[in-house]
């Protein structure tokens, strides 16, 4: 299973410079409003999403504005990233089993993959690193993906609602769904998830 489910990131190209802030509405977009990362979903989440720098600006400042260096990542994946690049080098994000592989790029599912639990796991040497990299073997990856999927299904069962569909006992069911689904999402985020 792909870490970002049926998403497809495509990030658009030859952009102007532009900053961070101005480019949350377009960055979130074309990431199909997941993480990059962790492929979080961060629509009800009521969490803050951050613009990573791929290649941080610590390393690259020059990139400070660059739209093909950023990233649509919740708070938790950017702020252990942070300014980790373990090449060393601004130009090579990864060499052999080190580095990093850009999530809006079609390498990215060569190297890392969702099991059939949730659990973002590596497919290659590279892939393993980062899930380390990422702390992807210490955190919650497998929770929020049946939390998403969980989601999904409430919105199937909110547009039924809409149409009228639903019997009394099946709208009050929903009713009941929605709230608990915004309960744990609520949890999650004052668990700083
Ligand atoms: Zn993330």
């Amino acid at each position: 299973m792909r870490v970002h489910g049926e998403i497809e990131i495509k990030r658009r190209v030859h952009l102007p410079k532009i900053s961070q802030q101005s480019a949350r509405t377009m960055l979130e977009e074309d990431f199909g409003g997941l993480c990059g990362y962790c492929g979080k979903n961060g629509q009800r989440l009521r969490a803050c999403f951050h613009v990573d720098h791929f290649v941080p600006k610590a390393l690259d400042l020059d990139r400070e504005k660059d739209y093909s260096n950023f990233v649509w990542a919740c708070p938790k994946c950017n702020q252990i990233k942070s300014n980790q690049w373990p090449t060393g080098d601004k130009t090579v994000p990864f060499r052999d089993s080190i580095g990093f592989v850009d999530p809006a790029s079609r390498e990215f599912d060569q190297h890392l993959t969702r099991t059939d639990s949730g659990h973002i796991v590596g497919r290659t040497p590279l892939g393993t690193q980062m899930c380390q990299l990422l702390n992807f073997h210490l955190r919650k990856t497998e929770l929020f993906w049946k939390v998403e999927q969980l989601r999904i299904q409430m919105e199937r069962m909110r547009e039924k609602n809409r149409a009228g569909l639903l019997s009394p006992a099946e709208c009050q069911y929903y009713v009941e769904m929605d709230t608990v689904l915004q309960d744990i999402l609520d949890a999650l985020y004052a668990a700083r998830e």
